[in-house]
């Protein structure tokens, strides 16, 4: 069994399946965006109809947020990588220690190791949650140290490419701001944005294109950036400037939004429910494999096969990151179910295809 004839199942870890009612929406307006006579691609970001899409895609995102009045939405570029320098940037100042200023990391995957890593240009970073390789799981929060004098506490609310996903918020310390980066699992389910200081992810999973990176600070967080700060990784500048300091990623904002008004159709919570059912039908094909799928991976032989065969029937993107290697399905919210029961009949039918043949 596979995808329908001549379809494709798009797995890819991002950029990512986007749905298509809003692929078809933006081929629809691409040429003529709103009568104007002219592309959205080829508007200035300071005309009367981009301002409504900007604005727009911030009420949107409010609204499916539940982003609090005391936090600024900006849209930067550079990615969750840029954040990953940008967080230090803005927020080193805010540490109680003046002369070496340090912040707390729990380094919980591949992604927040790079943050761990970029941030240590800039301020003394500890690892508070004692990682072990390869990252499979994550230790008991409450065990984690912490330290009155960070200038914030950064995780990481998903671990694209561990497949790792921190279901509550961790505690911090009071006056300790918690700095979340949400790239893989923003609007996939609820999340109490008002327990965090700053929120950012790209938006090239779960909201669009790939080159716009949403930042939601609070407005107590801005204003503290480093002096060496480039104007376009200032929170300060970039809030004051209504994220339009400099030319923005004016498609990626417009797409966002169209993704922003299909997440509002939909739902967040039944977004919710669908994506645990999705990720609960593969999980348990996993644990009940008697080992033939396991985590991490560890067949090359048979991972190959597996990649071939999925091919083969139309399903893309399944092969894991390559630094970890092994098979990853992305389940991002435009996956549907009916997709994901494809994979799982697939992966059902490969295991009794090859179960003796290991
Ligand atoms: N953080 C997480 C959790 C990610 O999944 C990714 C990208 N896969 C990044 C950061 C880096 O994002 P970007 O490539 O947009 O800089």
């Amino acid at each position: 069994m596979g995808a329908k004839q001549g379809e494709t199942i798009n797995f890819n870890a991002g950029p990512a399946k986007i749905p298509e009612a809003v692929m078809e929406k933006a081929q629809r307006e691409l040429i003529n965006y709103a009568g104007t006579g002219v592309s959205i691609l080829e508007m200035s970001h300071r005309c009367a109809e981009f301002d409504n899409v900007i604005k727009g895609c911030e009420r949107l995102l409010r609204e499916e947020m539940n982003i609090p009045g005391d936090y600024d939405v900006i849209f930067m570029q550079g990615g969750a990588t840029g954040q990953f320098a940008a967080v230090p940037m803005n927020l080193a100042a805010l540490s109680r220690k003046k002369v070496q200023p340090c912040a707390d990391y729990a380094v919980t995957g591949s992604w927040s190791e790079k943050a761990f890593k970029e941030a240590e240009k800039y301020l003394n970073v500890v690892k508070i949650n004692s990682p072990v390789k390869p990252y499979v799981s994550v230790n008991d929060p409450a065990t984690w140290t912490r330290d009155t004098d960070a200038a914030y506490l950064h995780y990481c609310s998903n671990e694209t490419i561990n497949g790792i996903e921190m279901r509550e918020v961790p505690e911090t310390l009071p006056g300790v701001p918690i700095v979340a980066d949400v790239s893989s699992n923003i609007l996939s389910r609820p999340f109490d944005v008002s327990k965090h200081g700053i929120v950012y992810g790209g938006t090239q999973k779960n909201l669009g294109a790939a080159g716009l990176t949403i930042v939601v600070v609070q407005k107590d967080l801005i204003g503290h950036e480093n002096k060496m700060t480039p104007s376009v990784f200032s929170y300060s500048t970039m809030s004051k400037n209504n994220s339009i300091y400099n030319t923005p990623n004016c498609f990626g904002i417009y797409l966002t939004k169209l993704v922003l008004e299909w997440i509002k159709e939909t739902g967040v919570n039944a977004l919710f429910d669908r994506n645990e059912t999705k990720s609960t039908m593969i999980y348990d094909l996993i644990d009940s494999s008697d080992g033939f799928y396991s985590r991490p991976a560890g067949n090359d032989v048979l991972e190959k096969k597996f990649l071939i065969c999925a091919l083969a029937r139309g399903m893309i993107g399944l092969k894991g990151h390559r630094s970890v290697g092994g098979i990853r399905a992305s389940l991002y919210n435009a996956v549907t179910l009916e997709e994901t029961e494809v994979l799982a009949d697939y992966m059902k039918e490969f295991m009794a295809d090859y179960y003796d043949r290991q």
